[in-house]
């Protein structure tokens, strides 16, 4: 590969191990996959690697023969001999510390292992990747790449919960908001696409997918956002409540003899689209299911249509007015019914929705009429490309 400057970007889970080879000479991806049920039995490995996508089942007890499978595969393919220069590492919560990326320390280590406290799905197999690609790649700079990053100047009044102060400030607990390399890039896309610079904008920024958060970006700064302490708050999500009234959370553990696991498991899992529609929790089959007359399917998609609704106008009053909104991640790029059904109700914006631009275009495009006074966007997230980014800087 010669003079390549090769990025290896890795995104652990509890039982899954994303990665994303990039050459950052081009900010091209050469390599990408995922294994996926580490630990449990039977392993699957799926991978691409120079536009051929394989798919294998094996044993992968723990992430770090999951890890040694994929970099076999890297070797034999696109790498052979050429070094890896750099590890970007996805790290949900970066706590109250954490305001930008970081080179990895066994402190930076510890400390993502103590935000477990706000982050107990996420962030303990996030420093176990970390580990695990810190004893395969002894001798390359690591780097943390936190979820929580864009949104840590937020000011206070929209990031304080009104509980008493004291206990916020002994624990820490506050909006501190996720998906900051998402809104990040797309919010600058848009900008591009708009062909004025992001410092100028007032954007509103929805990534819409199996979790969903909208942010307000004020001239490339995120000044509030829907998740909170917890990627818990906000919209309704695939399986997540989304923002209830916290008397439910007393009363279902109280009447349903619930304790916390299974109070955290009912709301982390068990609810938004998959718990009212009672369907799935993939948006493609709660359309379908919609389409054919369930109503619980078309209640589940009139909330999630509403309460992105609800969040685009209480951000225009945050930004005092709004230059662009913008859909992104999986329901966000590819449901056309949900950005018409949003934008149908923003006339009030000054919102003028380009219907054939809607349905028929694809990637990144603008689908507002030239005469509207918002432009809304289409941009396909790339929080991995972001995240080599972060690496190199
Ligand atoms: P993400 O978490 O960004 O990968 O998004 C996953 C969600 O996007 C799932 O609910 C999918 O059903 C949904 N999704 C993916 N493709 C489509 C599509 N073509 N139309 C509607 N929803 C989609």
């Amino acid at each position: 590969m010669g003079e390549t400057v090769l990025v290896l970007v890795l995104n652990a889970g509890s039982s899954s191990l994303k990665f994303n080879l990039f050459d950052m000479g081009k900010e091209v991806s050469v390599a990408e996959g995922n294994a996926e049920r580490i630990g449990l039995g039977e392993a699957n490995l799926a991978y691409t690697i120079e536009g051929e996508k394989r798919k294998e089942a094996m044993p992968l007890p723990t992430h770090r023969e999951a890890l040694e499978a994929i970099l076999e595969r890297l070797r034999s393919t696109v790498l052979h001999d050429t070094p890896i220069h750099a590890v970007g590492h996805r790290v949900v919560h970066g706590g109250p510390k954490y305001g930008d990326s970081v080179l990895i320390t066994e402190e930076v280590i510890r400390d993502v292992e103590h935000f477990a406290m706000y982050a107990p799905l996420h962030n303990p197999a996030n420093a176990m990747g970390i580990r695990t690609a810190m004893a395969a790649f002894p001798d390359v700079p690591h780097v943390a790449v936190f979820d929580t990053a864009f949104h840590h100047n937020i000011p206070d009044h929209a990031r304080t919960y009104g509980i008493p102060y004291e206990l916020s400030q002994k624990y820490g607990i506050r909006r501190y908001g996720f998906h900051g390399t998402s809104h990040a890039y797309v919010a600058a896309r848009t900008a591009i696409l708009l062909c004025r610079p992001l410092r100028s904008l007032r954007v509103v920024t929805c990534h819409i997918g199996n979790g969903t958060s909208i942010c307000a970006v004020d001239h490339g700064k995120s000044v509030d956002t829907s998740m909170g302490m917890t990627p818990l708050q906000g919209v309704i999500m695939g399986t997540r409540c989304g923002t209830i009234d916290p008397s439910v959370v007393e009363m279902l553990m109280e009447y349903e003899h619930l304790d916390y696991n299974a109070i955290t498991d009912l709301l982390n899992k068990k609810s938004g689209l998959l718990g009212i529609s009672g369907v799935s929790s993939d948006f493609r089959e709660i359309e379908l299911a919609a389409d054919a007359g369930n109503d619980r399917a078309r209640l589940a998609r009139d909330l999630l249509t509403y309460n992105v609704r609800q969040y685009i106008g209480a951000y225009a009053t945050v930004l005092n007015g709004v230059d662009a909104i913008t859909f992104t991640a999986g329901i966000g790029t590819h449901s056309t019914y949900v950005r018409s059904k949003v934008c149908s109700k923003l006339s009030f914006l000054g919102v003028e929705l380009d219907h054939e631009a809607n349905e028929q275009g694809t990637g990144e495009r603008i689908i507002t009429t030239p005469g509207s006074r918002v432009v809304v966007t289409v941009v396909p997230t790339n929080e991995e490309l972001m995240i080599a980014r972060e690496t190199i800087r």
